[in-house]
C-alpha cells in the first residue's frame, strides 16, 4: 500500500486524504496545528513547522510521494528534500507563484494575457508605475498575499498615502480591470496528458471566494481559448501535478490573476458535480496512474461556509436533502471569515440557488 504524504494539513489536506482513501492509499500530513483538520482522516501525521526541514524530511522518508497544499513551504527547505525524495510536482510551480511578480512574468512568459503591471519597490517608483498604468489600479505586496490581504485599489490621488503603507515590503502594481466576471480552471497534468476540469464563474465576497457556479455562463469559444491557453500554459511552463489558474475575464478576453500548485477552492464542486474530482486526479498523478478525465455530471453550485454561515450549514445538512453535499471541515474554532466548510448543490443553476438558498446565508450573495 502506498503512502501520500501532504505538507499542510488544512481542509485541503484533509479531501486529498479521503481521496488517497478512495484510491486505496495511505496518507499522511504535516502541520504546525495540532488540531489540523486533515488529522483526523489520516493514517498518520507529523506536527511541525513548514520550514522544520527534519520534520519535512520524516514525512519524506514515511511516504511514496509527497505533495503540498501550502504555498508558501520555503525552497530553502524543499529544493534540497526534492532531489533525494518522490515531489513530483517539485519546487518550481511553487516558487513561480509565491511572488506575484514573479508569477505575472511567468504566465506572461508562456503566453497567458495578464493585466499591465509594474513593480514597485518604494514611493517614487509608486509614483512612476501609477502615472504609467492609470487610475483605478491596484497594489499588491509581492509576496504572502491572499484572500484580498495586502492590496489596496488606489482610485484616486487621495488613496496613494494609504497604499504606501503596504510598502514596507516589495509590491507589485496591477491595472485594475473592469472585468465582468471571474473565472477558474484546474489542470491536472501527469507529461503525458493533461486533464482539464470545467470552468466554474467565482463571486467573491469582500475578497474570498463565495461561490462557484458551473458551468460558467460563458460563450462556449471562449470557454475553448481559456481551457486551451492554460493547458498550453502549464505545458509550456513543463509543470506537472495539480494547478488551478484564476482569470479576470472582460468582454472575448481573459486575463491571468494567479495560480496556485494545488487543488483550489473553487474546485470543491468536482467531489459531487463531476465524474471524477480535483483530488483524486491529483492523487491518481501522485501514485503514477493513468488521469481519468472528468465530466461535468449537472450544473452545480458550490456555497463556501465561513464562520458567520455556520449555524446555517449546520441546518441544512441535517435536513439532508437530495443532491445537495454539506462538508464541514471540523475546524476546532470558528470565526467570521474563517472557511469552515462548503456546500455543494448539484442539479442547480444560479437562478435556482438564488431562489432557494441565498437568502438562507449571512449576505445573502447571489450567484447571477
Ligand atoms: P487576488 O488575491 O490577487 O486574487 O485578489 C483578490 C481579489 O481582488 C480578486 O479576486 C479580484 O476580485 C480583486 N482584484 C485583484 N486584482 C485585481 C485587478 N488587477 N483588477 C481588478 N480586480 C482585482
Amino acid at each position: 500500500m502506498k503512502t501520500i504524504g501532504i505538507i499542510g494539513g488544512g481542509q485541503l489536506g484533509l479531501m486529498i486524504a479521503e481521496q488517497a482513501h478512495v484510491l486505496g492509499a495511505r496518507a499522511i500530513a504535516l502541520d504546525p496545528a495540532a488540531d489540523a483538520p486533515a488529522f483526523s482522516v489520516c493514517d498518520e501525521h507529523i506536527v511541525a513547522a513548514y520550514d522544520d526541514a527534519a520534520a519535512l524530511e520524516e514525512l519524506c522518508r514515511r511516504s511514496d510521494a509527497v505533495t503540498y497544499e501550502f504555498e508558501n513551504v520555503p525552497g530553502e527547505v524543499l529544493v534540497p528534500l526534492c532531489k533525494r525524495y518522490n515531489i513530483p510536482q517539485g519546487f518550481r510551480p511553487l516558487h513561480d507563484s509565491q511572488d506575484r511578480l514573479r508569477e505575472k512574468r511567468n504566465a506572461a512568459e508562456h503566453g497567458l494575457r495578464t493585466p499591465r503591471f509594474e513593480a514597485v519597490d518604494d514611493a517614487a517608483s509608486l509614483r512612476r508605475a501609477v502615472d504609467a498604468l492609470g487610475m483605478p489600479c491596484v497594489l499588491k505586496t509581492r509576496t504572502m498575499g491572499y484572500d484580498g490581504h495586502g492590496q489596496c485599489v488606489i482610485r484616486s490621488e487621495e488613496d496613494i498615502p494609504a497604499a504606501e503603507r503596504l510598502l514596507s515590503v516589495p509590491c507589485i502594481l496591477e491595472e485594475f480591470v473592469r472585468f465582468d466576471f471571474e473565472a477558474s480552471v484546474v489542470l491536472v497534468r501527469d507529461g503525458r496528458r493533461t486533464v482539464s476540469f470545467p470552468v466554474g464563474r467565482n463571486i467573491h465576497r469582500d475578497g474570498i471566494l463565495d461561490l462557484c457556479v458551473v458551468p460558467a455562463a460563458m460563450p462556449d469559444g471562449l470557454r475553448g481559448r481559456m481551457v486551451e491557453a492554460s493547458e498550453r500554459f502549464m505545458e509550456s511552463a513543463g509543470y506537472t501535478g495539480i494547478l488551478a489558474i484564476e482569470y479576470f475575464v472582460r468582454g472575448d478576453e481573459f486575463y491571468f490573476n494567479e495560480m496556485a500548485p494545488r487543488p483550489h477552492n473553487s474546485g470543491h464542486y468536482t467531489i459531487e458535480g463531476c465524474t471524477t474530482n480535483q483530488f483524486r486526479e491529483l492523487v491518481r498523478y501522485l501514485l503514477g496512474e493513468e488521469l481519468v478525465a472528468p465530466e461535468l455530471v449537472s450544473p452545480t453550485v458550490m456555497k463556501n461556509i465561513l464562520g458567520e454561515d455556520l449555524v446555517s450549514a449546520e441546518r441544512i445538512a441535517a435536513e439532508g436533502r437530495q443532491g445537495v453535499f454539506v462538508h464541514l471541515y471540523g475546524k476546532t474554532e470558528s470565526r467570521p471569515k474563517r472557511k469552515m466548510g462548503h456546500i455543494t448543490f448539484t442539479g442547480m443553476t444560479a437562478g435556482e440557488y438564488d431562489r432557494e438558498w441565498a437568502e438562507g446565508f449571512v449576505g445573502g450573495v447571489t450567484a447571477r
